[in-house]
């Protein structure tokens, strides 16, 4: 389709990426080889010296796998994109593309799990250090800063605390240092939240969670904002090896094809239960970027489109009372990730976070009475009773 960028958000879902065939196939086909017969010497080797276009070795390049990254590209208004094997492969493949040892990254101290213990871990090992802030406090950002800071990674909202940064004053930080600002739009989506149009370099997103939607793919994507940065990218995926397969990739696309619809269904759903629980006389507190009581409301307005489909909250009777709504809540499934269309429920303290001790949870912010959901697209009647009669069943 031509022009596909001109169209609306809700065209852009259908139609953006997909090739045209010589069959006419309306959806495109899975290529399912791992490589490409040459038409003889001289095409591989015009193919390996880059002076014809074609398709070699999938790890490289693959019909499938473009189709999809285009999609993506286009939903985030950005230059080009680059299918990973996981939200982790994205992460890693990020930082070994732009950064070099002795250089130095700021953090969202509010970031996903592997995410962290990658910068804290595996990252110095090769010469590359981190330090964690609350990027939702700009001065702290700003005092972060060393003359080796290179990039200003952000999470927002972060994970599970759904605390939330301002990414046009981060990357404004950022340009203004030399360095380059990436944003994890994991929880947000291309439909709720546009880092480009905040002034960030680089996007990426685990699409297991929103983009496929429906909880049977495990894969990431790096978006593009300048297609100088491509090549480099490219050539950087290809020899760490990280890339998604064509399978994953037709999953992927898709996905996306409904990724509005099912944002905006969840969202609505999300809302509604978030109100639900914060009436609760079983319920501390809420954390849901929706409710006028999140304390950075203001910033909701500013830069997000709308509040998503995470939610968090803290039981009055802590570790107990959490494992008791586990153990009697139906419809929502007891386990990790999030973004698919089914509900998902989990209590860190009595699962993911067990094996801490109380004084580590403490310092993650993993209270004993957390639980966190993701709102999926069923009847939110239904979801509000499984909460209300699990919630009844603590003393
Ligand atoms: C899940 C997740 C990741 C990691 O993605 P995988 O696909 O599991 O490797 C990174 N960031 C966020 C915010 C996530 O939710």
């Amino acid at each position: 389709m031509k022009n596909i960028r001109n169209y609306g958000v809700e065209t852009k879902c259908v139609h953006a990426g997909l090739k045209e065939t010589a069959e006419g196939a309306v959806v495109t086909p899975i290529y399912q080889t791992s490589t490409f017969k040459f038409n003889d010497a001289d095409h591989g080797a015009r193919l390996f010296k880059g002076e014809e276009e074609g398709y070699i070795y999938t790890r490289m390049r693959n019909p499938t796998v473009e189709a999809m990254e285009d999609a993506v590209a286009i939903l985030e208004g950005g230059a080009k994109a680059l299918g990973c094997a996981s939200g982790m492969a994205a992460v890693h493949t990020l930082f070994a593309a732009t950064l070099d040892a002795g250089d130095h990254i700021i953090s969202s101290e509010s970031c996903y799990g592997a995410t962290a213990t990658l910068l804290a871990n595996v990252m110095p090992r090769f010469g590359i250090t981190t330090t964690f802030v609350d990027t939702s406090d700009i001065e702290a950002v700003k005092k972060a800063i060393q003359p080796n800071t290179k990039m200003i990674y952000a999470e927002t909202p972060g994970n599970p605390t759904m605390v939330m940064s301002d990414l046009a004053e981060i990357s404004a930080i950022a340009k203004s240092i030399g360095a380059k600002c990436a944003v994890d739009n994991t929880f947000m989506s291309p439909i709720l939240q546009k880092p480009f149009e905040l002034g960030a370099d680089y996007i990426i997103h685990s699409m297991t969670k929103y983009l496929n939607g429906h909880a049977d793919v495990v894969a990431g994507i790096i978006v593009l904002k300048d297609e100088k940065d491509y090549p480099n990218f490219r050539k950087t995926l290809n020899h760490l090896g990280g890339t998604i397969d064509p399978f994953n990739s037709f999953l992927v696309h898709r996905g996306l094809k409904t990724l509005k619809l099912r944002v905006m269904q969840q969202q609505e759903n999300a809302v509604k239960v978030a109100d639900f629980l914060n009436n609760h006389h079983k319920i501390e507190w809420v954390r849901y970027p929706g409710l006028p009581s999140h304390p950075q409301y203001n910033l909701v307005k500013k830069q997000m489109s709308g509040t998503g489909s995470m939610i968090a909250f803290e039981l009055k009777g802590g570790i107990e009372a959490g494992k008791i709504l586990m153990n009697n809540i139906e419809i929502f499934g007891l386990a990790v990730s999030l973004g698919g269309v089914e509900s998902l429920i989990q209590h860190p303290a009595s699962m993911t976070h067990a094996g801490m001790s109380p004084e580590a949870r403490k310092q993650a912010q993993i209270t004993d009475g957390l639980v966190r959901i993701s709102v999926g697209i069923e009847n939110v009647d239904d979801l509000i009773t499984a909460l209300s009669n699990g919630l009844d069943k603590i003393k």
